[in-house]
């Protein structure tokens, strides 16, 4: 994600940190923990190198392949990247709920198919990332630090074991919901 779309959506969520509504997810799960987002954009010193995840900053974006040298590091600032603050504060961008009769084996399969979508994304754009999977009754729930990671996950899940997939706005934070019934 950029950080200009970023910058953007956090103004627009910064009146107050709203949860994200979820008119049709019942069956018991746990679809109301808050989603809260920053209220102001971070400014980052270019380089700037993430003391939690090692990501750097420089020409405007955070990657985690920049090659890294000694006269490089003498010169960096350190502070969290976007990612590892949301993840550190629990604020996320996107929800993906998966929900389904699944057979032996299926949610492990599911799990790590998420994973493999995040160091794919991870590898080039750190700010994508997966903050929480928690299992709950009936499938997951995962939050991911950008609303595009939360549709490549569904993507993906659709394309590996079929099924349906619905996507929503939140009209409060911009945040994006997704469920996927498998
Ligand atoms: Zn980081």
């Amino acid at each position: 994600m950029k950080t200009g779309s970023m910058n953007k959506l956090a103004s627009k969520a910064s009146k107050a940190s709203t949860r994200i509504r979820t008119p049709r997810d019942r069956r018991g799960v746990r679809s109301d923990k808050p989603i809260t987002i920053p209220n102001q954009g971070i400014r980052y010193n270019d380089p700037t190198v993430c003391d939690s995840c090692g990501a750097m900053y420089t020409r405007k974006s955070w990657r985690k392949d920049h090659p890294v040298t000694h006269s490089m590091l003498e010169q960096v600032e350190w502070a969290k990247c976007p990612a590892c603050r949301q993840k550190s504060q629990e604020i996320a961008y996107g929800r993906v709920v998966i929900r389904g009769e699944f057979p032996a084996g299926r949610l492990t399969a599911i799990q790590r198919r998420i994973r493999n979508v995040e160091s794919r994304a991870t590898h080039t754009q750190p700010e994508n990332s997966v903050v929480s999977m928690d299992k709950v009754d009936g499938g997951l729930d995962v939050l991911t630090t950008s609303q595009q990671l939360a549709h490549r996950i569904v993507n993906e899940l659709k394309k590996a074991f079929g099924g349906r997939a619905i996507y929503r706005w939140s009209d409060a934070d911009g945040a994006l919901y997704a469920r996927w019934s498998g």
